[in-house]
């Protein structure tokens, strides 16, 4: 970054003071990894520079011969990964993609069931209040039951009942898998399209170690920046099942990203989606997924030998929660103290929280940014007993019951916890360890 560091020096020092504190922390947060060098060479490539509304060979703009080839490349590698007749790699992100396929496939007033946010749903799934998808369709959330899975038999009464236009199958903190084949038949009996929205596990499912949703839904969303480990941005996947619904839904998905929703793509992007492609046809990738399982399991197993409580008992993905409710201890302040030992993690609601979600009784945690590290098993036994350690160092703080001191509640401890000298000590040691895996 010589040139940065002459043009912007402010900049280049918080980007360098970011790489130092990526290399220094044990990632843990499940929607994040680390791209490859050959991703971020594409992504900060020249290609930024291009205009290329439209697609291929419809361009709207001159100039395009070697971005068309490109964004044909990405395209093809994204059909044969998951094994579909159509793909459109030009979503910005998860969220417009999401929005696409409403707008593609639903009139205004359409219903969307989705399953709800403090579940493990995601914003975009029909939230009632604080996003588009819940004020321009009706929307019914379904939920988990309290021991944190879906009961797929409430699911298909509800759906049954409500009759949605979609439904829309997809978690961002869910530990378990996902019953495809059942939620096909629960939407054929409802007459409702399917949307699988895999952002989470879209390079889990690629390697196959996670069941694919291809063969029993229409649509597929997915971010392209999790387990799939590319650039940020988000491919949507029309199937063989979704054809035969609609012999012009892939036109209509095109139609809603472009002139829809987006104007050009981001074509530095698009070659980095091709690129992570690429890299996940390879065997090094899939034997990353099947230890990226591995270590989340064994992990887990840690965990509540140490005598915590994981939601579901366990996790058969990359992610598990952990439900500090028998502790008595926020999320907020133990994500907060796991910082200080260089541990990051989110705070996270637990299947049917009593706490409110601003503070919530529990932590999400994932193993694939370690795991691209070339963290394993064994790492995983010191990793879930340091967990265990900063637990116990902050379990006696108490959320107050007024409402009105919650807020310097947290910010109080906060401070205290920074000052730590236990966790602290413990930063310092697993800094030196996790320095020892370099990043990509
Ligand atoms: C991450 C995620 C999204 C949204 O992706 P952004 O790129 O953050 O907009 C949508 N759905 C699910 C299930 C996700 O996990």
């Amino acid at each position: 970054m010589t040139k940065l560091l002459k043009i912007d020096t402010h900049i280049a020092k918080l980007i360098k003071l970011e790489t130092d504190r990526q290399k220094d922390v044990l990632e843990m947060i499940p929607s994040e990894n680390y791209a490859s060098t050959a991703v971020r060479e594409a992504v900060g490539s020249i290609l930024t520079n291009k205009y290329s509304e439209g697609y291929a060979s419809r361009r709207y703009y001159q100039g395009n011969r070697y971005v068309d080839e490109i964004e044909l490349i990405a395209v093809e590698r994204a059909k044969k990964l998951f094994g579909t007749p159509h793909a459109n790699v030009q979503p910005y992100s998860g969220s417009p993609a999401n929005s696409a396929v409403y707008f593609a496939l639903l009139a205004p007033g359409a219903k969307i069931m989705g399953l709800k946010l403090s579940a493990g749903g995601h914003l975009t799934h029909g939230h009632p209040d604080v996003t588009f998808s819940g004020h321009y369709y009706k929307t019914v959330q379904y939920n988990v039951e309290p021991n944190g899975i879906i009961d797929m038999n409430k699911a298909e009464t509800q759906a049954k009942s409500e009759k949605p236009d979609m439904i829309v199958v997809g978690t961002t903190a869910y530990p378990r898998n996902l019953d495809w084949k059942r939620w096909r038949k629960i939407a054929d009996q409802t007459g409702s399209l399917v949307l699988a929205d895999i952002s989470h596990i879209a390079g889990l499912i690629s390697a196959g170690v996670l069941e694919s949703p291809v063969p029993y839904v229409d649509v597929v969303m997915f971010t392209t920046h999790k387990t799939m480990r590319g650039p940020r941005g988000a491919v949507i996947l029309v199937t063989e099942k979704g054809f035969k619904r609609d012999p012009d839904m892939g036109k209509k998905i095109d139609k809603a990203i472009f002139p829809g929703l987006q104007g050009g793509p981001h074509d530095n992007v698009t070659a980095g989606i091709a690129v992570c492609f690429k890299e996940a046809e390879t065997a090094a990738f899939r034997n990353y997924a099947k230890q990226v399982l591995v270590n989340a399991k064994l992990l887990s197993d840690v965990l509540q030998k140490e005598g915590l409580t994981i939601t579901t008992g366990g996790t058969d993905n990359h992610l598990m929660v952990i439900d500090l409710r028998p502790q008595k201890v926020i999320g907020n302040i133990v994500a907060e103290a796991l910082e200080v030992a260089n541990i990051v993690v989110n705070y996270n609601t637990v299947p049917h929280d009593s706490n409110p979600p601003m503070y919530p009784s529990g932590i999400r945690l994932g193993t694939p940014a370690i795991t691209t590290r070339g963290m394993k098993e064994r790492e995983m036994k010191k990793i879930g007993k340091w967990i265990s350690l900063v637990i116990q160092e902050v379990v006696h703080y108490r959320l107050p019951e007024a409402k009105e001191e919650r807020n310097k509640f947290v910010k109080n401890v906060n401070g205290e916890v920074w000052k730590n000298k236990k966790l602290l000590g413990l930063g310092k040691e697993v800094r030196t360890f996790a320095r020892k895996f370099p990043l990509p």
